[in-house]
């Protein structure tokens, strides 16, 4: 069998470990990388760009469609059509131009990629199977990076196959369903199942909690939840399915146990994701695991020398950018130097409409530490770039602890509040206080501009409410 050998050998090339051979290689690092699908991982080929880019589209053709149908800012259109087989090519075409440009940077970095599936010998030995077949390879390595991410829950009673999908499925529709059955509404639920809907399918959706998101507060949920019903996404919360048939379609029982069925010619189950932590001799190694996921320090080292783990195998948040941060830093400590992966704080985004952005502690977590703070919000219905783009609903709320002002949690929904995340995280990550953004000149006329009035209403001197 052919041999390599190399000082690093990441396996799994999504967000976590796509970053950290590139980091590795521009260190001097000789890194192999061996990925058996496609370079960019989950996030690139199946989850964040693909699902995001199917939201805009959505949203282009759902406003549309609000124009022809009489728009108050006196644009008039006919009724639009949408060629979803043309938005599935634009969607692969934007997949295809980011993954290839991950393959150019691996290329630059001097990082060697093997497209196959990786099978553990042991902690400093792999072998590789190419996924197009031909001689495996064994690959020899001083250090062993895992980064096999996760992939999605399957229900025993909706396995998934034919009308049952998971979100890769639901992200490359070759034709749109009439009637879309969503199962949980967490992350995926909420933003495919509204997307669907502005495409003009009817959506149900199917929780086993009784409320939507749960994981975010139910003041931060409440504008979610009114777009949810105003655009006729039917909730049922509080259920639990029971099985899937074509002719009768989603079987569901209540929390008061009555069934009820659900007419449904596609289901899309997303009730979460469970790390890849088995199939490829992982076990092996016997690892301390921290539950379902690969227990790791705070330089990403597994309970084994020289053997790291990063990204969605080690755990909650199962976010790209906690992976690509966990990257960075351990082709650094592999390389030498002394990092750790201790943020202040990680954001997380709900590309729902309106969106949900939380960086650091809500209210009520905050409480729960122990933490004696100051909440105040604004409304978008008070800025006036939120009127002109038709997007008053949702406001800014900041978190500070009361005696010396520091900020320790943002939240926010409502239109384009994403691109907030990052002014939020920022201030957490460099200790700042509710005086240092209230004193920040925000550019006018900005959402941001909520940012700095919740700070204002939080030291009592709020200007434009
Ligand atoms: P992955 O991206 O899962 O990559 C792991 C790679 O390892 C895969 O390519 C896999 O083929 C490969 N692999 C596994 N085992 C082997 C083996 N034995 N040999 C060779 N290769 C192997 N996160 C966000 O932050 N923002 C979002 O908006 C967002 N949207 C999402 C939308 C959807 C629909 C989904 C499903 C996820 C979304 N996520 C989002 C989550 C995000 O995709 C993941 O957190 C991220 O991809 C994790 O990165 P990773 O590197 O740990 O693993
Ligand atoms: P999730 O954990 O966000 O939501 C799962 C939902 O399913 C929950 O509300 C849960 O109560 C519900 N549920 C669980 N079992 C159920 C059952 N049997 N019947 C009905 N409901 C049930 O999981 P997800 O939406 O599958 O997303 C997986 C992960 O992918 C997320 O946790 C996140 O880490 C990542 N993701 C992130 C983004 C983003 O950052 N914008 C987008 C999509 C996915």
């Amino acid at each position: 069998m052919k041999e390599i050998t190399t000082k690093l050998l990441v396996i799994g090339g999504g967000p976590g470990g796509y970053v950290a051979a590139i980091r590795a290689g521009q260190l001097g690092v000789s890194t192999v990388l061996v990925e058996g699908e496609s370079l960019g991982g989950t996030c690139l080929n199946i989850g964040c760009i693909p699902s995001k880019a199917l939201i805009h589209a959505a949203h282009a053709f759902d406003a549309a469609r609000h124009q022809a149908h009489g728009s108050p800012l006196g644009i008039r259109v006919q009724e639009p059509s949408i060629d979803i087989a043309q938005t599935v090519r634009w969607k692969d075409g934007i997949v295809k131009r980011l993954t290839g440009g991950v393959g150019a940077l691996l290329r630059k970095a001097g990082v060697q990629v093997h497209k196959g599936w990786a099978h553990i010998e042991d902690g400093k030995t792999v072998i590789v199977q190419p996924a197009e077949g031909g001689e495996p390879v064994r690959v020899r390595c001083e250090h062993l990076l895992l980064a096999t991410g996760s992939e999605p829950v399957e229900l025993p009673m909706l396995p998934f196959g034919g009308a049952v999908v998971s979100s890769t499925g639901a992200l490359a529709p070759e034709s749109l369903p009439r009637r879309l059955v969503v199962v949980g509404a967490g992350y995926i639920g909420l933003e495919l199942g509204m997307a669907y809907r502005k495409l003009g399918v009817e959506v149900a959706v199917v929780e086993a909690a009784e409320r939507v998101l749960p994981g975010y507060d139910e003041e931060l949920t409440q504008p979610v939840l009114d777009a949810l019903e105003k655009s006729g996404v039917v909730l049922h919360l509080g259920c639990s399915v029971q099985g899937y048939d074509a002719q009768h379609g989603v079987r569901v029982r209540s929390a008061r146990a009555d069934e009820f069925a659900l007419p449904a010619d596609r289901v899309l189950v997303a009730v979460g994701r469970k790390p890849r932590t088995t199939g490829f001799g992982l076990e092996s190694l016997q690892l301390d695991m921290a539950g379902r996921y690969v227990a790791v320090d705070a330089q990403c080292r597994t309970s084994m020398r020289n053997v790291w783990a990063i990204g969605d195998i080690t755990g909650d948040p199962m976010l790209a950018h906690r992976a690509m941060a966990q990257g960075e830093v351990v082709a650094e400590v592999i390389a030498g130097k002394h990092r750790r992966f201790e943020p202040m704080a990680i954001p997380a985004v709900c590309f729902t409409d309106p969106e949900v952005v939380v960086v650091g502690r809500t209210p009520g977590e905050a409480r729960a530490a122990g933490l004696d703070c100051i909440a105040a919000a604004f409304p978008f219905a008070a800025n006036g770039r939120a009127m002109t783009l038709e997007a008053t609903k949702g406001f800014v709320r900041v978190v500070a602890r009361r005696d010396n002002h520091l900020i320790v949690g943002w939240q926010a929904v409502g239109q384009g509040v994403a691109e907030l995340s990052a002014a939020f995280t920022l201030s957490i990550e460099m200790g700042a206080r509710l005086e240092d953004v209230a004193g920040t000149i925000h550019a006018h006329p900005t959402l941001g501009e909520a940012v700095q009035e919740a700070a204002f209403r939080a030291l009592g001197h709020a200007i434009h409410i």
